[in-house]
């Protein structure tokens, strides 16, 4: 398959804004493409070579790059970097320059998307002394081949900026059009999804083997699951009623979210986004690799402590993300882990057993094998409102940041939002206000003190349905100068000409950005607003709802921007404030 027909597609979709002409041009180019390939299809798409748990980036320095692109063209890079400066891309760039060279040329050999995807792999693979030099060698022979637009998604790609928008519903949608006629197996496709986190295996298997296919896809060790979260609720009172008055309570810590996946003497540790964070952790490797048991997956959650076993606050964990002095950090910086579920366990899937057996379970595996730094989650069965405030003040003095609670039969529903398991901030006790996560889409240039970063940045929701973003707040305030600054730098990376096509607003402000960065924010009322658009229209005609008063908490590098709090989860905190307003 010639890699011109994936280059015009990337470049349709970059101009497009409504998800049906998305999900259109996804759906032509899969059908065009051969089964032996489509993996590899899936992954360019994702911007990556395999799936993204499997965290190999390309990530190609900008330096080698330039120097790639001018070495190709047989022009200099001080040409390059004057095209550069003027369009801020070097996708961008290297298309216009080599526009001007291939209109002269008129023999080149056409490329195949095997040669790309093995270039690809070559240049991921190059590593140690000389591996500049060799990859220098593979960008510039693939260049030379190239057209312009062709080298244009190369290096964006290359580059980590191959961002098409293409949220992975959308690519459900497209692989259940795609291979069985219409949109109706889309949720088989996410059921199977949820439980393998790799759509490039799903398409293949779906193409070789149509829906049935998929019935081969089973829950593995070192696969990681798609996480199961958890439903806000407003008080103890909600929560027996949800579950019939007998509920299991969890401490909820505040710290980094792990699925602990063994297979022999394998153990890998992801994130609660699927990235692979093992080698943060060599201690949880340690302690894992001493259970007696082959194969299991776990679920945790990792907290700092001080000297003294104490919970510390979550930032701490940064200095465990840190590349050097690894061994010191680990004495320097202790960790504890907590768990809270079993998945899996010697061959057996556990996901379809009610939470009380799979607690049961986690139990045994847990008072048989004598687990340094890892303990289990605190976890009480409580059936009356009294029993749940003593629970939950209790968890607060303990350091948590609030209660998780079960319902007792539930299964393991992985990738679900729903009631099976709802959260109890602390928030809630305190008038404080509530905490919601938002992603950036926009931003204010800060004047007076602020000059030089960003005065205030535009908040939006996301809605999974409509795959779209919608403004709800502006925040300025609850930041340090350290935030302003680290900000300010790594929204550079994000800013775009106009809104994103996923971004409704009304709003208009200095600079949009790309939808990626997500922000914790603490707001203590939420209002109808003739200006935001989240659940616009939902109360009442051209209103959306805001927050008022929102305040920056911390930045979730935990969360991707479809992880954002939704517009209709602000609609049931909108209509739960409004009934405690109506006195009685
Ligand atoms: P939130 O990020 O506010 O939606 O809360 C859900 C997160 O709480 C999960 O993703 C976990 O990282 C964390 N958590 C802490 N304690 C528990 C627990 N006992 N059960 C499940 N999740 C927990």
């Amino acid at each position: 398959m010639d890699f011109s027909f994936v280059a015009e597609t990337f470049q349709n979709m970059e101009q497009t804004s409504s998800r049906i002409s998305l999900t259109n041009h996804l759906v032509s180019l899969l059908k065009k493409t051969p089964t032996n390939i489509i993996k590899k299809i899936i992954y360019l798409i994702q911007g990556k070579l395999y799936p993204a748990y499997e965290g190999i980036e390309l990530g190609l320095a900008e330096k080698l790059t330039i120097r790639s692109i001018a070495d190709s063209i047989g022009i200099s890079i001080n040409e390059v970097d004057k095209v550069y400066s003027k369009l801020g891309d070097l996708g961008d760039t290297v298309a216009e320059i080599s526009t001007r060279r291939y209109q002269q040329t008129l023999f080149t050999e056409k490329i195949t998307v095997d040669r790309v995807y093995n270039t690809f792999e070559k240049i991921a693979k190059t590593s140690g002394s000389g591996s500049q030099t060799t990859k220098l060698r593979l960008v510039t022979s693939l260049l030379n081949d190239a057209t312009p637009i062709e080298s244009k998604y190369i290096i964006k790609f290359l580059l980590g900026n191959l961002r098409l928008g293409i949220a992975d519903y959308t690519m459900m949608d497209a692989l259940s059009i795609t291979f069985t006629g219409d949109k109706l197996k889309r949720d088989v496709i996410e059921d199977r999804y949820n439980i393998c986190s790799d759509l490039g295996t799903i398409a293949e298997l779906l193409a070789q083997r149509g829906i049935e296919g998929l019935d081969e896809i089973k829950i593995t060790p070192l696969k990681p699951i798609r996480p199961m979260l958890a439903t806000r609720i407003s008080g103890p009172e909600e929560i027996l009623e949800r579950t019939n008055n007998l509920v299991a309570a969890e401490f909820k810590l505040d710290g980094e979210r792990v699925q602990i996946h063994k297979d022999r003497s394998k153990v890998e540790l992801y994130s609660r986004s699927l990235e692979k964070i093992t080698e943060n952790y060599p201690d949880i490797v340690e302690a894992v690799n001493s259970i007696k048991i082959d194969k299991f997956i776990l679920e945790a959650e990792i907290v700092p402590v001080n000297l003294h076993n104490k919970i510390l606050p979550f930032q701490e964990l940064m200095h465990r993300k840190r590349k050097h002095n690894i061994e010191e950090n680990l004495k320097k910086y202790p960790i504890k882990v907590y768990l809270f579920d079993i998945l899996f366990l010697s061959g057996r899937d556990l996901t379809s057993f009610e939470y009380i057996k799979r607690r049961r379970m986690l139990e045994k595996v847990v008072a048989e094998n004598n687990i340094k730094i890892i303990n289990l989650i605190q976890q009480r069965t409580l059936s009356k409102s009294s029993q749940i405030k003593r629970f939950f003040s209790l968890a607060i003095r303990s350091g948590c940041e609030g209660l998780m609670f079960k319902q007792m039969k539930s299964r393991y529903r992985a990738g679900s939002r729903e009631y099976l398991w709802m959260k109890l901030k602390k928030e809630y006790d305190k008038s404080l206000g509530d905490s919601f996560d938002l992603t950036i889409i926009g931003a204010l240039l800060g004047k007076g003190r602020r000059t030089g970063y960003y005065g205030a940045l535009l908040l939006a929701t996301y809605d999974k349905e409509t795959n779209t973003f919608h403004s709800t707040c502006k925040v300025g305030t609850g930041f340090t100068d350290k935030n302003l600054e680290f900000l300010y730098t790594e929204l550079k990376k994000y800013i775009i000409n106009k809104t994103d096509p996923r971004v409704v607003t009304k709003m208009k402000m200095d600079i949009w950005f790309k939808p990626v960065i997500v922000l914790e924010i603490i707001a203590s009322e939420i209002t109808l607003s003739p200006i935001h658009t989240a659940a616009n229209n939902l109360i009442k005609e051209n209103f959306g709802l805001a927050l008022r008063f929102p305040k920056f908490s911390r930045i979730r590098f935990d969360k991707n921007a479809e992880d954002s709090t939704s517009s209709s989860e602000l609609l049931d905190l909108y209509k739960i404030y409004l009934k405690k307003r109506v006195p009685g």
